[in-house]
This record gives C-alpha cells, sequence and structure tokens, in this order.
C-alpha cells in the first residue's frame, strides 16, 4: 500500500513534533494520549494489586491460574481477544531441606520466614513455597565450609592467594556482586560439593535501614528464594530447548540440560548464616569481604563442618500465559508486544504484581479509547507471563513456540516489572533511543511537577563520583538508555530473536528488604514502595506513550544514527578495556618477577604468589572499526534524507518493515561461543555476570577470558553483522528514494 509521505523525523520543537510522525498524525495521536491519560485510575492498580497478591501466585499454583484467568477476563471486558496459553513445563519445588552445622557443636538452620501480624498475608503457609533455590541439584553432602564472599571468580582468585581450595568443600557466600545463579556456578567449576548463599544484613538488611515490620529492610529471618539455573546459557524450561514445551513437546532429559546445577544450593537467613559463619577459623577475611554482623569473619576452611541434604519434587507443571490482542486497523499483521509476568515467589505485590497492574492500567484505557472509535494502526498484544521467576519460562517458551511468526510481525516488545517510587529506569535497544527521550521529557514526575527525564538527569548529576562526570551529567542532551543484560522477560524476545526491546520501570526510593521473600506483600508495598500509586500511574503513561507512539507511527521511529554513536562508544570501551589489560598484566608480571609479593607478605600467613600471565597481544579491530564507520555515513545518510524535502508516495509498508526487522541481522547464527540460545552479538547477559549485561559479549568476554583467538574471531563475527545491518538501513535509503 502507498502513502503519501508528509513525515518529518525531527521537526522543530515549536511545532509538538514527534518522531515518526506527521504533523497532522501527531495531533491526532496527542490528542489520543491525553484522553489515555484522563482515563487513568491510581485506584484501580491499587486494588488490582490487592487481589492479584492476595495469595501466594507461584509458576504452577492454583492461585497463579486463578488470576491468570481473572486477568484474561478483564482484559476481554475491555475489548481484547483474550486467552490463556498454557505450556507443560518443568518446575522443581523442595521435598527436604536440611542445612545444619554438625562440629564444633550443632546448630539447626530454621529456613522459616515467621508470619507477622503487621502483615496480613504472611501468614499463608500452606500454599507459601518455602525458601529454596529452584533448580538446585539433589544432594546429600557434608562438608567443611569456606566463606568465598561473593562467591564470583575474583573471589576465587583472592582464595588462591591465601592458598585456600574449595575443592570437596560447602561454600557459603553472601548475596550480591552478582547474580545469584554464579555463585554456585562458580563455586561448582571450582569443585565446591554445595553452596549457601545468605543475607548479609550489610546488603539489604539492618545496615541499610530498620528492618521489617519497623522499617522495609530484610530481618533476620528473611531469606530470598531464587532461581540458580544457568541463565546465561539459557533460560526456559530446561528439558525443552530451543522449541515451545507444548503438550506434545519432545523433551531432553534432565541429566542432559546443559544449563543445571550438580551440586545443592541453599539460600539462607542471617540469622541461619551467622552461627556459622562464626564457627569458621582460618584467615580473618579480606577487609572488603566482611559483612555487617557482629562478628570476625574468618574464610576457613572449617573447623565449621556442615551437612546440606536437599531432594526436590521435579514435576511438569502448567505454565500459563495471558495473551491479549487487539487487532490494528491498517496494519494488523505488524504486531507491538507490550508484556510482563504475572507470577510471584511468594505474593510478590512489588515483583511482579507492581509492574503488571500498570500494564493492565494501560490495557483498560487504550480499551476506553476505542469506545471514541480510536483505533490502533498495528496490532496491540498485552501478555501476561507465568514462570518468569524460575527461569523466564512463560515469556522464553511462547517466544521459542511461535519465532518464526513473531520474526515477521513485532515491531518492539515492550517489557516492565517490579515498580515503585523515584527515577525512570528505561533499558532497551539503542535504535529506540530518541522515542524515549521524548516520552521521558513529556511524562510528568508525580512528586516534583518536573519531566521524569529531568529527574533522573537530576540525580545522575548529584551522584556522579567526580567533578568531570557531573559536569558531563549536567551537559547531556538526552536520555540514555542503558543496555540490556537479562533478569526479565524481555531476553527472549531481544537476545534469541533480535527484536527490538525496551524494559521500563521506576525506582530508587523505594529501596527494601522484601525482594523474593514472603515479605513482598501488599501492605509492604502501600508503606514503602508507592503508596499512592502514582509512579504506577507514571509507569503507564511512559509504557503506554511508547506502546501507543509504537503502534501509530507513519514511519516506525528506529534510529540507527543513535546506534552507531553508543555502539561506537562500547568499542572505545573495549579497546580501552585491552590496553588497561596490557599495561596491568605488565606490571604485574614485573611485581611477581621483583619478589615485591613475598617480601610485603606477613610471613606468619600464608601467601600464594600468583603465577605471571601471558602478555596481552594486540588484535586487530580493523574490520569492525571499517564495519562501524560504513554505519556511520549509511545512518547519517538515511537521516539526512528522511529530513529533506520528502518525496510523496514512499512506500512505508516496505519502509517499516525494513526498519524493525534491521535488529534482527545483528544476531549472529550459531550464537556466542558456548552459549547459542544467546544470538545478539552487542547485548547478553555476562557468562559470569548473570543479570548484568556484557555489551560486545563475544569479544569482551574472551578478552576478559584472555582467549585471544577467539576475540579476534569474534572481532570479524561483529564486524560481519554490523555490515549486514548497514545493508538493510542502505535499503531503507533506497525506499526513501524510489518513486
Ligand atoms: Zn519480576
Amino acid at each position: 500500500m502507498l502513502f503519501a509521505l508528509l513525515f518529518l523525523f525531527y521537526n522543530s520543537p515549536a511545532q509538538q513534533s514527534m518522531v515518526g510522525f506527521t504533523q497532522e498524525s501527531a495531533n491526532a495521536e496527542r490528542n489520543a494520549e491525553e484522553k489515555f491519560d484522563s482515563y487513568l485510575k491510581a485506584s484501580n492498580l491499587d486494588s488490582w494489586m490487592k487481589r492479584l497478591a492476595g495469595r501466594p501466585h507461584h509458576l504452577g499454583s492454583a492461585y497463579g491460574k486463578d488470576n491468570a484467568e481473572y486477568m484474561r477476563d478483564l482484559f476481554k471486558s475491555w475489548g481484547y481477544d483474550s486467552k490463556i496459553e498454557t505450556y507443560k513445563v518443568l518446575f522443581p519445588t523442595p521435598k527436604v531441606r536440611i542445612v545444619e552445622l554438625v562440629a564444633p557443636g550443632k546448630f539447626k538452620a530454621k529456613l522459616a520466614e515467621p508470619a507477622l501480624k503487621e502483615d496480613a498475608t504472611s501468614n499463608q503457609l500452606k500454599e507459601q513455597l518455602p525458601t529454596y533455590n529452584a533448580w538446585s541439584a539433589d544432594g546429600d553432602v557434608t562438608g567443611e565450609l569456606v566463606f568465598v564472599n561473593y562467591g564470583v571468580p575474583d573471589d576465587y582468585e583472592q582464595l588462591e592467594r591465601l592458598g585456600i581450595d574449595v575443592k570437596g568443600k560447602i561454600v557459603i557466600a553472601k548475596y550480591g556482586g552478582s547474580w545469584r545463579g554464579i555463585k554456585p556456578k562458580v563455586a561448582q567449576e571450582h569443585g565446591a560439593i554445595g553452596c549457601l548463599i545468605y543475607s548479609d544484613p550489610q546488603g539489604d538488611g539492618y545496615f541499610q535501614g530498620d528492618v521489617y515490620p519497623k522499617g522495609p529492610y530484610r530481618s533476620e529471618h528473611g531469606a530470598q528464594r531464587g532461581a540458580v539455573m544457568d541463565l546465561p546459557v539459557r533460560p526456559g524450561d530446561p528439558i525443552t530447548p530451543g522449541i515451545g514445551a507444548t503438550e506434545d513437546a519432545k523433551r531432553i532429559d534432565r541429566k542432559d540440560a546443559d544449563n543445571l546445577l550438580k551440586i545443592p544450593v541453599h539460600p539462607i537467613s542471617y540469622a541461619d548464616a551467622e552461627p556459622l559463619l562464626r564457627a569458621l577459623s582460618g584467615p580473618v577475611a579480606p577487609a572488603n569481604w566482611r559483612g555487617a554482623l557482629p562478628i570476625t569473619y574468618h574464610v576457613g576452611p572449617g573447623p565449621a563442618k556442615v551437612h546440606l541434604k536437599l531432594e526436590f519434587d521435579w514435576r511438569l507443571v502448567d505454565c500459563h500465559n495471558v495473551i491479549a490482542v487487539m487487532k490494528g486497523s491498517e496494519l494488523p499483521d505488524e504486531w507491538v508486544v507490550r508484556g510482563n509476568h504475572h507470577d510471584a515467589w511468594v505474593n510478590g505485590a512489588n515483583d511482579p504484581v507492581s509492574g503488571m497492574v500498570a500494564l493492565m492500567e494501560e490495557a483498560r484505557a487504550v480499551g476506553e479509547l476505542t469506545k471514541t472509535g480510536w483505533k490502533p494502526k498495528r496490532t496491540l498484544v498485552y501478555c501476561g507471563w507465568d514462570g518468569e521467576e524460575p527461569a523466564l519460562i512463560g515469556s522464553t517458551e511462547w517466544v521459542e513456540h511461535h519465532a518464526a511468526e513473531l520474526q515477521q510481525k513485532v515491531v518492539a516488545y515492550i517489557n516492565s516489572d517490579a515498580s515503585g517510587r523515584g527515577f525512570l529506569y528505561a533499558g532497551g535497544s539503542h535504535t529506540l533511543e530518541p522515542l524515549m527521550d521524548e516520552i521521558s521529557r513529556e511524562v510528568i514526575d508525580p512528586q516534583t511537577g518536573i519531566s521524569v527525564f529531568q529527574r533522573s538527569r537530576a540525580l545522575e548529576v548529584v551522584s556522579a563520583s567526580n567533578p568531570k562526570d557531573k559536569k558531563a551529567a549536567l551537559e547531556k542532551s538526552g536520555l540514555k538508555l542503558d543496555a540490556l543484560g537479562s533478569g526479565s522477560d524481555y531476553s527472549p524476545f531481544f537476545q534469541h530473536l533480535g527484536i527490538p526491546s525496551l524494559n521500563l520501570g521506576y525506582g530508587g526510593e523505594d529501596n527494601g528488604g522484601e525482594y523474593h521473600s514472603i515479605y513482598d506483600s501488599y501492605d509492604h508495598y502501600v508503606r514503602f514502595k508507592d503508596p499512592r500509586f502514582e509512579y504506577g500511574i507514571a509507569l503507564v503513561k511512559t509504557a503506554g506513550r511508547a506502546t501507543l507512539r509504537l503502534a501509530n507511527a507513519d514511519v516506525l521511529p528506529f534510529d540507527f544514527h543513535a546506534f552507531h554513536k553508543t555502539v561506537a562508544g562500547y568499542l572505545d570501551e573495549v579497546m580501552l578495556s585491552l590496553e588497561n589489560m596490557r599495561e596491568a598484566t605488565e606490571v604485574e608480571n614485573r611485581i611477581i618477577e621483583n619478589k615485591a609479593y613475598t617480601y610485603a607478605a606477613d610471613p606468619t600467613i600464608k601467601f600464594v604468589v600468583p603465577a605471571s600471565k601471558e602478555a596481552v597481544p594486540y588484535l586487530d579491530f580493523s574490520a569492525l572499526q571499517n564495519a562501524m564507520s560504513k554505519l556511520q555515513s549509511s545512518s547519517t545518510r538515511f537521516i539526512e534524507l528522511s529530513h529533506a524535502n520528502p518525496k510523496p508516495n514512499t512506500n512505508l509498508n516496505l519502509l517499516n518493515k525494513v526498519l524493525y526487522q534491521a535488529e534482527q541481522k545483528l544476531m549472529v547464527q550459531g550464537g556466542l561461543p558456548r552459549r547459542p540460545w544467546y544470538r545478539h552479538t552487542i547485548y547478553s547477559p555476562g557468562y559470569y555476570t548473570g543479570y548484568g549485561v556484557k555489551t560486545l559479549p563475544g569479544i569482551r568476554e574472551a578478552i576478559e577470558q584472555r582467549n585471544w583467538k577467539e576475540a579476534q574471531e569474534q572481532i570479524e563475527i561483529v564486524a560481519k553483522a554490523i555490515s549486514d545491518y548497514t545493508q538493510e538501513v542502505e535499503a531503507a535509503t533506497k525506499i526513501l528514494m524510489m518513486r
């Protein structure tokens, strides 16, 4: 279909322009958004949260199914074609949980969070999942204990200096410093036979503020549930890799899943951890390892000896995704997908219900809009994912099941999750940065009356650590999107399929220690998170605008120039890190040669001098530098042409399809080294950081692992992906020039 092309990408703000809209359609869009805003009611968020978080609703639970049906029916009442898509997925729940100190002395960990009279839902013991780490192995092990700080690779280098080996031992790591699943993975790689993860009060307990119920922080018996699958390898149902876990899907043996642990792991509270840590001797822990318990932290090993016995019920359960569709009036085969998960570890008022109710209010207001005769041009798909907490299961299975169709049709995926009071956080594909910049200047911060953009910039200025960074923040012209790692449902869309994605929320003034405990409740939320649901409404306005603008734009607001600028920054960073590594290695090797470590060490304390390292070679980045330079000129030309006097009769359908599918060219067919499921060459979760992002992951991680051959190969692979992507930019440019 041919449209008269009268749009400008960036016209003057005085005209109230909108990225990707003609003046006329921008006016219509603003009109619709004003109405949309006028429909929003904070009281809806409040009452839906009370309902959805009213009982525990983890994957496979009766109340989770009930919630899914409740939401499906609401979407239906708002005018959506709404259904539940169910998958059959593996989900282990605990049968036996024993953590005890067997020497010196005896202590049996309680492994229980007590009900509180100040928290109305905390007493639903029968329906609560107990504290546990999902995807721990079954196991019955006894061994000496070693304290490993956060349990990340750097900590094991420190242990080596101390001459301590964890082989055959049980390690105890504190929460923080990485995503939790990294801790048992690294422990297992070092030969440990079991792993405990505890919440040190320094992290989210009394060191931070008053504990619940007086304040929001984690109390002595609070423990953090959570998954410990190797998510940086692959999320989703572990026994249906790469395919949707439908009833009749072909399943592999659990023992053959490449992302499951072989050792038992359990999370404990600080009340349960203290006697264990207190019973350790051996060297005093390095200064930056110590927490806030009233003890001297020792590393061990032993004499503390721990018995850890865990057994799980490895069952297939139903995973209920709610999918609600509103068909586009002009472009029904172009979809904007908006999602949030609905399952929780327990009641989950904050995680995930705070984001889910904002999504629901957004969908309801869109439904109201349609009663005025307004229709979205593109199809809207609102999703409530199940099984996010164990491993992004609902979204991953749905994406794997419908992959081909989604890659054809989905223009963008917009995610939210837990959200509270404070500042806008926005991450995603950097082609969408100008869109989010524009939106962040229009949404008003409920507490201060300034835009959410101004507010988040003020925070950045104030919290920058030195005058130079403060100055840079003051002078910053636009919103910067964060790069996405993992930890919520955008991963399958973004990193597996290459669908442009956003992750949006508010926070920073809603800190607490309720995460993944029975105290993440309605009562906690309305006291400490977003008491009047005004930031919930700000999220509805923010995500709602992103959804509606992507659904209605004449020309989809993808900006390759913004993408180029950001990726060029990543490349500089990677090249600089190689230089720094070269210098650090040279200096380190000289220190070793000069025996400085030996002479500086206290001779009464065991110290192992590190081995010298192979010198860092020079890598050839030219292929990637050339590809980036081509992308720069091509994206500039595209922008210039779209600015220029527009030609009538541009084939917008053709143009838009090229624009939204371009990101798929950044996918590498075989995936990243050792984890083929992750295919995005620019963004991925870190192999050793978990949720934390690694940009240009193939190159960056090969360098970090000192795998020079692989680093060089990855440079060529990324260069090829950038070149393929640039060809799409050029194809879009050709369409602009066509008569
Ligand atoms: Zn969540």
